[in-house]
């Protein structure tokens, strides 16, 4: 069976407007010339063009530059820069890599047979997104993600690695992508499949870009064309399948500017929003993102424990039984993210059994517990991706400087720095960079219990007779788990 997101029907739209939603305030695109450049159809053009030179010299770099990893410019952008970068965007602008994604461009551009004009058909056979799967939500993306990981370590690609693999992976991205744009309609691959889509959709929210939204919602009940989601000369149907007026998280939104450019009311903005927004305020939480978010922290927690003397001895020791090749056992990999996600469903079983009930009422699911207290841990899950990703930035992101002037071992010196002496210059020290992770992780942690403290007011308050102890429970159980977080960076000892 195959499923397209449902339209908003006017008659039953109002129940997206809650009276506890209220509308953010600081418009980005009040500015007229701001308004003028995002109403331009070349703008996400604009906006991609940049990172597809990039990412096609990264290939070309990795498959025929210069061997070494630490000097060719697809390994040293990719895995000391980007990577980097991306979490930066993303816990400060939500989806602002997916506004100028090269993967998801790239594909776009080829579906839609031009670079950034409206053209009434599309070159794709516009299949729907299958209903069976559509119930998981994002937890395609999550699983295509830790393999994604499995595959990243076991070739030691982001080590980095030999820059091939580097290209290859890549390579891969891009050309499933394609395929997925041209069999799928609009982008179903960024709202179902994507690797990067559930970690940049759950780390982004706490963002403090709100993605497009309505500026005035009474227009929207009124409207009867539905531009934004529908097309419009102006503009493509929403790509993501969303509906701006029902938008309560930056969740699903591409920043992608279609229903902008396409709405007749001019009923649409860009707002900014206070950090965590996206995190507590949802209405409708879903239990995809929250399981996603679990194993998200399992995976990430995988990747501290990994560089412990202990891990390396029990993989080892499991390699030799199992006959496996080389580290990691993909036994170890997936009994770990599970018992990280165990030990916390197993943490939120408790807070349901034993603080559930209101008197008058009938007992609250597992579920309703799982939601809020998972979206609690976004902050921390954030800001652990982000640590985790400091030891190369800080230790080699200086490489750049003479890989940049030889990208493809030509021998080259375009910008007379190929035998720069900042190859081997690090901006921290060890113990400098530890400390940036335990600062990463504290604010997260604050973030974590901030955020848990709101959403246990508003959306635990109706399951329990015991809101104090569950809101002690989950600021006890957050700085907790930021205490481990922190234990394994410093046992880590800046370890890449
Ligand atoms: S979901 Fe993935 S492919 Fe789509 S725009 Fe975002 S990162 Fe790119
Ligand atoms: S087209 Fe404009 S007015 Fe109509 S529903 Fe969409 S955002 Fe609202
Ligand atoms: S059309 Fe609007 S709501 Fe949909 S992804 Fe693009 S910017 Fe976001």
């Amino acid at each position: 069976m195959a499923v397209r997101p449902k339209e908003p029907d006017p008659n039953v739209a109002s129940v997206y407007f809650a009276p506890t939603d209220p509308d953010p305030r600081l418009e980005i695109t009040r500015a007229g010339w701001v308004r003028r450049l995002v109403k331009s159809r070349a703008f996400q053009f604009a906006l991609i063009l940049p990172n597809q030179i990039i990412f096609w010299v990264v290939i070309t770099a990795g498959l025929f530059g210069v061997a070494a990893p630490t000097r060719n410019f697809a390994t040293v952008i990719t895995w000391y820069i980007w990577f980097c970068a991306v979490f930066l965007l993303m816990v400060g602008v939500g989806r602002g890599w997916c506004a100028m994604c090269p993967f998801g461009g790239f594909a776009e551009w080829i579906q839609r047979r031009t670079l950034w004009q409206r053209k009434p058909k599309s070159m794709t056979l516009g299949r729907r997104w299958s209903r069976n799967l559509s119930r998981y939500g994002l937890l395609p993306s999550v699983v295509l993600f830790i393999v994604l990981t499995y595959f990243e370590e076991y070739f030691n690609i982001a080590g980095p690695g030999e820059p091939r693999y580097t290209s290859f992976l890549v390579l891969s991205v891009i050309t499933i992508a394609l395929i997925s744009f041209l069999v799928l309609e609009r982008r179903s691959f960024c709202r179902y499949l994507c690797p990067l889509s559930a970690l940049i959709g759950t780390v982004g929210a706490t963002g403090m870009v709100t993605g497009f939204r309505t500026r005035n919602r009474e227009v929207c009940l009124e409207c009867k064309t539905k531009d934004c989601m529908r097309g419009s000369e102006r503009g493509y149907p929403c790509p993501w399948f969303e509906w701006p007026g029902s938008a309560t998280s930056n969740l699903m939104c591409g920043l992608c500017s279609e229903c902008f450019k396409s709405c007749p009311s001019d009923n649409i903005g860009l707002f900014v929003q206070k950090p965590l927004t996206s995190v507590i305020q949802p209405l409708r939480r879903r239990w995809d993102i929250a399981l996603g978010v679990l194993l998200l922290l399992g995976l990430v927690m995988f990747q501290q424990i990994n560089a412990l003397p202990i891990y390396t001895t029990v993989d080892n020791w499991l390699n030799a039984v199992t006959h496996f090749p080389s580290y990691p056992n993909p036994i170890d990999y997936v009994v770990i993210i599970a018992a990280i996600t165990a030990v916390v469903l197993g943490y939120i079983q408790l807070l349901h059994k034993s603080l559930s009930g209101v008197e008058g009422r009938s007992a609250a699911s597992f579920t309703q517990w799982l939601m809020p207290v998972a979206y609690g841990l976004i902050p921390l899950v954030a800001a652990d991706y982000l640590a985790r990703q400091l030891p190369r930035f800080f230790d080699h992101m200086l490489r750049i400087v003479p890989a940049i002037s030889d990208p493809f071992d030509f021998g080259w010196n375009l910008f007379g720095t190929a035998h720069s002496p900042l190859y081997n210059v690090h901006l921290l020290s060890t113990a400098g960079v530890v400390r940036s992770q335990v600062i990463v992780i504290a604010i997260g942690a604050i973030g974590s219990i901030y955020a848990t403290w709101h959403i246990t007011q508003r959306d635990i308050r109706p399951l329990t007779g015991r809101l104090w102890a569950a809101k002690v429970a989950g600021a006890l159980f957050n700085a907790l788990l930021g205490v481990a977080m922190i234990w394994l960076y410093i046992a880590m000892a800046g370890a890449q």
